[in-house]
């Protein structure tokens, strides 16, 4: 029985209940007049349920999609401005028991060199990344009880908030690792994680059993029930994700907004982003194997579609993906990008990229100082922005600042400040300048003129040495 409230996986995600809603959009897809009514109903700017964002999903009809693709934008705009969150992603350890037969850190497979990070190795990547400018980290690694226990990531943890280099912090530490006790996430917010990030992969639970045929990944009730834990742990900042290819989309689809769903019946808060990885070639995974591929055009719908069904929820892309497809999405509703990303463990501290303990190909491969001047050119702001979790402002208090409308007097002011301090300690000349043109303008847009005024003088404060400020 569907029941979005439950704490039960399988009737929280129920299979019976995205089979009607699957064929209820394939009945529907030509039917303009609910159609129509859903896309007016997204305008209200209040989100759409899974039935109704499944009908959009399966509509064909070009001048609709094209309606849906502008709203996405204004949406995009009106929510999150043209502020761009920037991270990147550390990969602490490839050791993992499992047996995802996508990823090739897989148990089974003998070509990958393991590799886990030693703290002073953790100082090295992280004096990397700092040195790039990168304020915000998700950490990842595999799912190995003896070589990376809870103990070994809250280690980590500690580590990276230690370290100040030069005028560098790591301000924020967003953590990506397997489905863990109510406990264990009691720890990691302890620690002061920002967001705890899982991707459910398939919400298919007969494909996932054998995408996941061995470990404890292979418990599908336990991997779709960890964000409930996580909640119950006291972290109110959860990341959801589909990896877009091991299934149907649309199936996919209907269960990411389904989840979304049950955070906020059981919790009263819906999750804080959404990722949108789609799988990618890596050692000893071939992508080509795995059939439901999904073309840029619909992985753009996708995109629009998830921007209009949870207006709040940011969603996060990394350079899994290709600086074309990028630009288009980040349009779309795309809100934190990685950037200059290494996926092997121990990669930043190396000159070279390096390529044997990869967990996929990287599209992107600019530097973070080309990604930051791409975006101002494209009039966008990249932001290092850490200020709202820092504030206390995470789960339902962050999402009453956006529903309240603050969202211009705080983080683009913040964003503003942050930009400026990536200017000063690490961009090249050319992005300093373009940089400085764009904050100039974009602080005249604060509507509050006394927080204008603090955030010229923070600014000023900022040219002259000092750093970290925050509304
Ligand atoms: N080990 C943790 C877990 O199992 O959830 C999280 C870390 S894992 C390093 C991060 C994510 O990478 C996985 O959740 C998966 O979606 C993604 N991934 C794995 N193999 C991939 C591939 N070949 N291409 C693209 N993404 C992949």
């Amino acid at each position: 029985m569907y029941n979005p409230k439950s704490l039960k996986a399988e009737e929280f995600i129920n299979h019976e209940e995205i089979l009607d809603t699957l064929k209820y959009a394939d009945e529907n897809k030509d039917n303009y007049e609910l159609i129509d009514s859903i896309i007016d109903k997204a305008e209200e700017r209040k989100g759409l349920t899974h039935r109704e964002a499944s009908v959009l999903l399966a509509c064909e009809d070009q001048a609709r999609i094209e309606r849906i693709y502008n709203l996405a934008e204004q949406i995009k705009k009106d929510f999150y401005g043209n502020r761009i969150v920037m991270f990147a992603p550390l990969y602490l350890s490839n050791y993992c028991v499992n047996g995802c037969v996508y990823c090739p850190y897989h148990l089974k497979n003998k070509t990958i060199p393991r590799k886990k990070l030693t703290q002073d190795e953790v100082r090295k990547e992280v004096i990397a990344l700092q040195d790039m400018g990168h304020k915000r980290l998700a950490i990842e690694a595999g799912e190995d009880p003896v070589n990376n226990p809870i103990e070994y990531i809250l280690e980590c943890i500690d580590t990276i908030y230690s370290i100040k280099h030069k005028n560098g912090a790591i301000r924020r530490v967003n953590v990506n690792i397997a489905a863990t006790t109510v406990e264990n996430y009691r720890r990691l917010k302890e620690a002061g994680i920002g967001t705890y990030i899982l991707f459910q992969e398939t919400y298919h639970k007969d494909s996932y059993l054998k995408l996941h045929p061995t470990g404890p990944k292979h418990d599908y009730a336990y991997h779709t029930e960890a964000m409930d834990r996580a909640m119950q742990g006291g972290i109110d900042d959860v990341g959801l994700g589909v990896l877009f290819g091991l299934e149907l989309y649309r199936y996919e689809f209907a269960g990411l907004l389904m989840h979304a769903e049950h955070l906020e019946a059981a919790f009263g808060v819906g999750p804080h982003t959404i990722s949108v990885p789609r799988i990618k070639k890596a050692d000893d995974i071939d992508p080509s194997a795995f059939d439901n591929s999904i073309s840029d055009e619909i992985f753009a719908k996708l995109c629009a579609l998830i921007r209009i069904s949870v207006p709040y929820t940011g969603m996060i892309i990394s350079t899994r993906e290709s600086q074309q497809l990028r630009e288009k999405v980040i349009r779309l509703g795309v809100s934190q990008i990685s950037g200059a990303s290494r996926t092997s463990v121990g990669g930043y501290a190396d000159e070279e990229r390096p390529h044997d303990t990869e967990q996929f190909d990287v599209s992107d491969q600019r530097t973070l100082d080309e990604v930051v001047n791409w975006l101002m050119s494209a009039g966008y702001i990249p932001s290092f922005c850490t200020a709202c979790y820092r504030e206390g402002r995470t789960g339902d208090r962050f999402m009453t600042l956006c529903k309240n409308g603050q969202i211009q007097n705080c983080c683009h002011p913040n964003a503003l400040m942050t930009l400026k301090e990536y200017l000063m300690d690490y961009a090249s000349e050319d992005t300093r300048a373009v940089g400085e043109k764009l904050i100039a303008k974009e602080i005249e847009k604060i509507p509050n003129d006394k927080v204008k005024e603090i955030a010229k003088n923070n600014l000023k404060n900022i040219e002259s040495g000092k750093r970290d400020f925050r509304f």
